[in-house]
């Protein structure tokens, strides 16, 4: 067969030569001059045993879930529901309804946020977030500001903290006020991989009588999330973050033992009890149940390598160089960051010329989803880092396709890259 054309990083041609196994019989794609892919923040690679459970409900199993009045609907009706029972399941909610089905955490954030907004009779309209939220949860209360919201964003725990980047939940308990109606934190960050306090926020804002919704894409799938023993009202998740589709994605929205009202952003067919017009993208969610009952099994394990991976990378970039810094929290502590991000300041040398210098690794340099306006990342300067040293940073994250020759290949790579650049700086 020949070798399929694919663009690298750097747009030059790379040669997809062979397919591999790897641990546990997985197959992998190795492209012996594919870059290692490191950017498993932005996006993962759907995983085999995903996409074949996928497969048949584009082709024979094409049914409309709401057409259940013959088989094709029926079929693709109890795909639907038992991927929502084991994704209900996995995050302790308390029925299956309590899962939403959307196109990703963008829309599950501005249901969330717009959703409670546009509510009447709200209590007042004080909303509360943090500065180190993702767009798609800053751009929704920006909406909601120029609708007459008043949005205060909490500055996080400053650099070099062993937190950096944590909420201080002293300062939010002291910032909400008897009209605030909504708090969103989000329970892991997308650059800094910081964790937050969730447990301590849902119980201040369920004392105060406070909705909480939190951004939670980034820790299923790498965190234990339990809504029995956390009282979130409204959580947004994305299948793509754990090696599902892209495309796909869920709001959690608690139903008991209070009802959380929302009013729908999308009119239409009624799907989703209302809360969510649109056919339902059959063969998407039932590889999200999929990807989630997957990346629950392997959490545990899953968690302890992709740590000692990053610690391998971490280590192996440091001792090249021990003017690298770390951004954001210790890497120590797992209740502080998650186990597969890491994210370094190069000092003189820029994120990007670092990209443009080492197309044999595939990282980034901020949020995936900001990259349309390449503005230094708004995450690292929150957490105090100036606008040069944002400029010179990179963000790694790892996934279940990594292993040891990766962490090989990235270690040398950037080592490599650095001694260029600064040798052209001279
Ligand atoms: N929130 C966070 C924390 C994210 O990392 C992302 C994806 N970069 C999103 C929201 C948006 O998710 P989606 O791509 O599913 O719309």
């Amino acid at each position: 067969m020949e070798p399929q054309r694919i663009l690298g990083v750097t747009g030059s041609p790379i040669c997809r030569s062979d397919d591999r196994t790897t641990r546990e019989g997985k197959s992998k794609l190795s492209l012996s001059d594919e870059p290692v892919y490191l950017d498993n923040h932005a996006t993962t690679r759907v995983d085999p045993r995903v996409v074949s459970v996928m497969l048949p409900f584009f082709q024979t199993v094409y049914g409309n879930a709401h057409s259940t009045g013959h088989g094709f609907g029926q079929r693709a009706r109890e795909a639907v529901e038992a991927a929502r029972n084991r994704i209900a399941q996995s995050v302790g909610a308390h029925t299956s309804d309590e899962i939403v089905f959307t196109s990703g955490a963008t829309e599950s954030n501005n249901l969330a946020i717009q959703g409670i907004a546009l509510r009447p009779r709200l209590k007042g309209r004080h909303i509360i977030s943090v500065q180190t939220e993702h767009r798609a949860l800053l751009d929704p209360l920006a909406r909601c500001q120029r609708n007459g919201f008043e949005v205060t964003l909490l500055p996080p725990r400053q650099h070099p903290s062993r937190d950096a980047g944590r909420v201080d939940v002293d300062q939010l308990r002291e910032t909400l006020r008897d009209d605030t109606v909504l708090v969103s934190v989000m329970w892991a960050n997308n650059e800094i991989g910081v964790i937050q306090p969730i447990s301590d926020i849902a119980r201040l804002c369920r004392e105060r009588g406070v909705l909480f919704h939190t951004d939670a894409t980034q820790a299923l799938g790498k965190a234990n999330i339990d809504f029995t023993q956390i009282d979130v009202d409204l959580a947004s998740f994305s299948a793509h973050k754990l090696h599902g589709p892209k495309g796909v994605g869920a709001l959690y929205v608690r139903q008991s033992p209070r009802r959380t009202r929302l009013i729908p952003l999308l009119e239409g067919g009624g799907q989703e009890q209302g809360f969510r017009s649109g056919t339902l993208n059959v063969p998407g969610i039932v590889g999200f149940g999929r990807a989630v009952e997957l990346a629950l099994d392997e959490l545990p394990t899953e968690i302890t390598r992709t740590r000692s991976l990053r610690d391998r990378l971490y280590q192996g970039i440091i001792a090249a160089d021990e003017t690298i810094a770390l951004n954001g929290p210790a890497l120590n502590d797992p209740e502080l960051r998650l186990a597969n991000n890491l994210n370094l300041c190069f000092g003189d040398c820029q994120g990007d010329a670092m990209m443009l210098a080492m197309p044999q690794v595939a990282v980034s340099s901020g949020s995936a989803c900001t990259s349309v306006n390449p503005e230094p990342s708004h995450v690292l300067q929150a957490i105090g880092r100036d606008v040069d040293k944002a400029r010179s940073s990179l963000r790694f994250g790892l996934g279940r396709f990594n292993d040891e020759r990766d962490i090989e290949i990235a270690v040398h790579a950037i080592t490599s890259a650095l001694a260029k650049l600064r040798k052209l700086a001279k």
